[in-house]
């Protein structure tokens, strides 16, 4: 049941039984092997499903690139936030203080978890979608002493962004503080690798990158600051210390896990190795994005962020200014054509996203963009450029 699609010219499988393409950030469209996976049950203390809960905590540490043994994986249940709120009750101490970094719905989601949990925190918040930089970071921190850590988003799923944390993370370090990764929608296919960029933790989830099926994310932390943090939880079943205590006690999940879910994305995994892991994986991702925003760019649409700032995971475009223009329509005209897309997050200017992550290709981005254009001809707009607010919006954004 091999599927190696990166050097072929067949188009990846389509989704079973007609149903839709996801070109959204998760749940995505999965592979059929990934849900076939899922037609067996595991008993949860068995030592098949305990050897299955091994497997996956080894080859995600091995995907952070640690070599060493300085680095575990602790799963959680629950959806990517749900490991957010873990990894921030569990690595800040109830004396300690974060900055976080946001630039979009999931920075601020994070600033709102802190709130929740009523610890000391501080927020830059540059708004829909400009990244924060080393050196602003810097100059917070140099500011407040009494920050301990910091919080980044890798890749802002909310505009696209992917956010420059090699550079942050030297900032951080280099003020001997500590960070922490959001790396939800990028670890799998963007490098997050220990020995290249420097963080204590970071947090992802089954039904990004790897492509598995919705239902439990997961922390990577090095392993000697993750001893540290025995007690500092709120919660006790987003205690990240407690899990991972427990696991490496008796090999099992402290609650019920979701089985069927960790069974899929052990196939998800499998998948993810054949195809030629994180940097394949980033590679297929890269060239969807690369054909699609080509494609919509023809038809006169424009994105809202310049290359350089532009994720392999997701691309906001702005809504055409064309009067005839009805995201609603668009919406469902696309739907029709077997597409989901996904509204946009913008507070200034209408908007729209296409995700570029999930089992699908080239192939596929050129059907999209096809569908596109026949979705704008019916409902009469003979032009997809942006209204002016919106390049306006956009000039703010340096180079
Ligand atoms: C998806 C995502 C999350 C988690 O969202 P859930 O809806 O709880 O799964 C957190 N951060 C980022 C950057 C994400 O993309």
């Amino acid at each position: 049941m091999s599927s190696s699609p990166s050097t072929s010219n067949e188009p990846l499988a389509a989704p079973h039984l007609g149903e839709p393409y996801l070109l959204t950030p998760g749940p995505l469209t999965t592979a059929y092997e990934v849900k076939q996976a899922m037609l067996r049950d595991w008993g949860s203390w068995d030592a098949d499903f305990r050897a299955m809960t091994k497997s996956l905590c080894e080859q995600l540490v091995a995907l952070a690139g640690d070599t060493k043994g300085e680095f575990v994986c602790v799963p959680m249940q629950g959806s990517g936030s749900y490991c957010v709120e873990a990894l921030l009750g569990t690595f800040i101490p109830r004396d300690g203080k974060v900055l976080v970094l946001a630039n979009g719905a999931y920075g601020l989601r994070a600033a709102e978890t802190m709130r929740y949990l009523g610890r000391a925190f501080t927020l830059i918040d540059k708004g829909d979608y400009m990244p924060p930089r080393g050196d602003e970071v810097g100059a917070a921190l140099d500011a407040d002493p009494d920050i301990t850590h910091v919080i980044a988003i890798h890749c802002e799923t909310s505009s696209g962004i992917l956010n420059p944390v090699a550079e942050i993370s030297e900032a951080v370090y280099a003020r001997g503080r500590k960070l922490l990764v959001d790396s939800m929608s990028a670890f799998g296919a963007i490098d997050l690798d220990v020995n290249r960029i420097r963080y204590e933790a970071m947090v992802s989830s089954a039904n990004k990158c790897i492509e598995g099926v919705p239902g439990f994310g997961f922390v990577i932390a090095r392993k000697s600051e993750l001893e540290k943090t025995k007690g500092n939880s709120h919660s006790l079943s987003l205690d990240v210390h407690a899990q991972w205590a427990a696991m490496v006690k008796t090999g099992q999940w402290r609650y019920t896990p979701p089985t069927h879910v960790v069974a899929a994305f052990l196939e998800a995994l499998r998948i993810h190795a054949d195809e030629g892991g994180v940097a394949a994986r980033g590679a297929r991702y890269t060239r969807n994005r690369d054909v699609m925003v080509a494609g919509m760019r023809e038809l006169g649409f424009e994105t809202l962020l310049k290359d350089r700032w532009l994720s392999p995971i997701i691309v906001t475009f702005f809504c055409p200014a064309h009067e005839k223009f009805d995201f609603d329509k668009f919406y469902d005209a696309m739907k029709a054509k077997g597409f989901i897309i996904y509204p946009g997050k913008l507070t200034v200017v209408d908007s729209f996203r296409v995700g570029c992550i999930g089992r699908m290709d080239e192939h596929v981005m050129r059907r999209v963009v096809e569908a596109a254009r026949e979705a704008l001809a019916e409902m009469g707009v003979d032009s997809a450029a942006p209204p002016a607010e919106a390049i306006a919006e956009r000039a703010k954004l340096a180079a």
